[in-house]
């Protein structure tokens, strides 16, 4: 019985084999009391109701022992094998509960003329001996799967193996011992030897660390993660986190465990992000600011369910906040020009070609204007290399500041640097053109005591509306009109036009 409460009361440590231990634990407590209580009767009627109650424990004894047998070592448990395995008690119980009515258990069941009551004698009935063979098959059952997993079995636990193999052997040996006749007579002896039994199993329970060390180990992998840990009962209450998540969230403490999780996450994480429990089983960006840092975390839900039946939610938020800086970074060197802090050429290409997509569509012209900077090499000879790109920074600034965000403008490469103008005609594109290359030539870079001043050249493309043209095409056609601009001495602005190439 102690046994019995003892795993029940830790039955969080015993997870795994504390239903059948504790079942099995119950129906030795059974047995043991009634014949206890049976060896205080004093007529046959008592003698006989003492009996019954033994019956309601002892023959689900066995089988609920090779079940726990079963459980410890991982033999699978279905409900089939559960329900075969206990069939043959319970025919059994009811055999005694109406032995009288057909005689099956006991041929005869009488006070002992000798020794008088509570001593007995019985003469075996048919069922009787099914129901003795059944209790031995299983202890013997139990007995066998436990030596044929002695190989296995670490060195560590075998103390522990051999100690539920004598657990077994008891009662088994003390049956034959009194069914062959050995045992003083008129009473079954197999009760008062199972606190034997009991004590190896609580030594063996208690000692083995199979049965202790998972739940601690799930419990330690739980907490260790690195990842915030949420759980939730079915109606959103918070059941459990992990320390992850207390790291995460300072003012999660115990004393929310309970609340309504909505209740919970505008204490801990303040009500500025919206949390969606509906949609289940997805990942949700989160953004807020803890502790004066702002956090950006994944969070991942999913339902916990045993078989169909939902049993609650697992709330798993990872920090992604170095990840999404390292992302938005990696962008930056992906789409940026390094030194100019504006688009590069790549950028540029997969905007312009939505840009001259979309003109198409809406049949409206797209302008483009491709610069260089003007004996730029003397720039690089003349000062060096870092004034030079000091320069190529303070073009790019001109330029930006020029354009105010109207236009599509990137460096195309060296001391080339590109705009597109969506819904401009050339003309258009040429005043534009025009206002960046006097603001340049009026605005020369200041370093130091240095006064440099330099011009640029263009060149203006614009579409033809042809649907099948190309923006390489475009840009082709404003590279050779900046070829003119540099042939006719630079400093200048120069509209492509088709007539005029031909002829050239
Ligand atoms: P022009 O265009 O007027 O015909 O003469 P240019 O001297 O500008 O000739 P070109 O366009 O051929 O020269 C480009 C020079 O730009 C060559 C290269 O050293 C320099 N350059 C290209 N990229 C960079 C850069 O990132 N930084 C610096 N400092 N110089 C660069
Ligand atoms: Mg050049
Ligand atoms: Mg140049």
């Amino acid at each position: 019985m102690y046994l019995c409460i003892y795993v029940f009361l830790k039955r969080h440590q015993y997870t795994n084999i504390k239903n059948f231990f504790s079942l099995y634990c119950l129906s030795i407590t059974i047995y043991c009391f009634a014949a206890a209580f049976g060896l205080t009767a004093s007529n046959i009627q008592e003698i006989k109701f003492w009996t019954i109650v033994q019956y309601i424990g002892m023959p689900f004894s066995s089988p609920l022992g090779l079940l726990f047998v079963m459980q410890y070592l991982g033999v699978k448990v279905t409900k089939k094998r559960l329900l075969l395995l206990l069939s043959i008690p319970f025919i059994s119980l009811i055999m005694v509960a109406t032995n009288d009515l057909h005689h099956f258990h006991y041929k005869e069941f009488i006070i002992h003329p000798t020794l008088g009551a509570p001593y007995s004698i019985i003469e075996i009935g048919v069922w009787y001996l099914v129901h003795g063979m059944y209790t031995f098959g299983c202890m013997l059952a139990a007995f066998l799967l436990l030596i044929l997993r002695w190989k296995e079995t670490a060195k560590l636990y075998r103390p522990q193996v051999i100690a539920l193999m004598i657990g077994q052997l008891i009662p088994m040996v003390t049956a034959f011992i009194y069914l062959i006749g050995l045992t003083p007579p008129g009473f079954d002896p197999v009760p008062l030897v199972l606190w034997l039994t009991s004590i190896l199993y609580l030594w063996a329970i208690s000692t083995s660390r199979l049965f202790t060390v998972m739940p601690i180990a799930k419990d330690a992998i739980f907490h260790s993660i690195s990842d915030g840990v949420l759980v939730l009962d079915e109606e959103n209450h918070l059941i459990e986190f992990n320390e992850a998540s207390k790291r995460m969230f300072p003012l999660l403490v115990k004393s929310l465990l309970g609340q309504d999780f909505y209740a919970v996450w505008q204490e801990v994480a303040g009500s500025s992000e919206e949390f969606c429990l509906d949609s289940v089983d997805t990942t949700q960006e989160l953004k807020f600011e803890i502790e004066r840092s702002e956090n950006i975390y994944q969070v991942r839900t999913s339902t916990l369910k045993d078989g169909d039946v939902k049993k609650g939610l697992l709330i798993i938020l990872t920090e992604i906040t170095e990840l999404k800086r390292l992302q938005s970074r990696l962008e930056q060197q992906a789409y940026f020009d390094e030194l100019t802090q504006v688009y590069n050429r790549r950028a540029f290409f997969q905007h312009c070609e939505q840009k001259l997509a979309h003109a198409k569509i809406v049949q409206a012209p797209l302008t483009v204007i491709l610069f260089d900077i003007d004996y730029f090499k003397k720039v690089n000879d003349t000062y060096g290399h870092l004034i030079g790109d000091q320069l190529l920074k303070h073009v790019a600034n001109i330029c930006q500041s020029e354009l105010e965000n109207l236009a599509l403008f990137a460096r195309y490469g060296g001391e080339e640097f590109v705009i597109a103008l969506e819904g401009d005609a050339a003309k258009a594109g040429a005043a534009v053109a025009d206002g960046i290359r006097s603001k340049i030539e009026s605005s020369p870079l200041v370093v130091e005591e240095l006064i440099i001043t330099i011009t640029a050249s263009f060149g203006v493309a614009q579409t033809s509306g042809n649907p099948d043209e190309t923006l390489a095409q475009v840009l082709n056609n404003a590279d050779e009109a900046l070829y003119e601009a540099k042939e006719e001495g630079r400093n200048r602005v120069q509209v492509y036009s088709k007539r005029k190439q031909q002829t050239r």
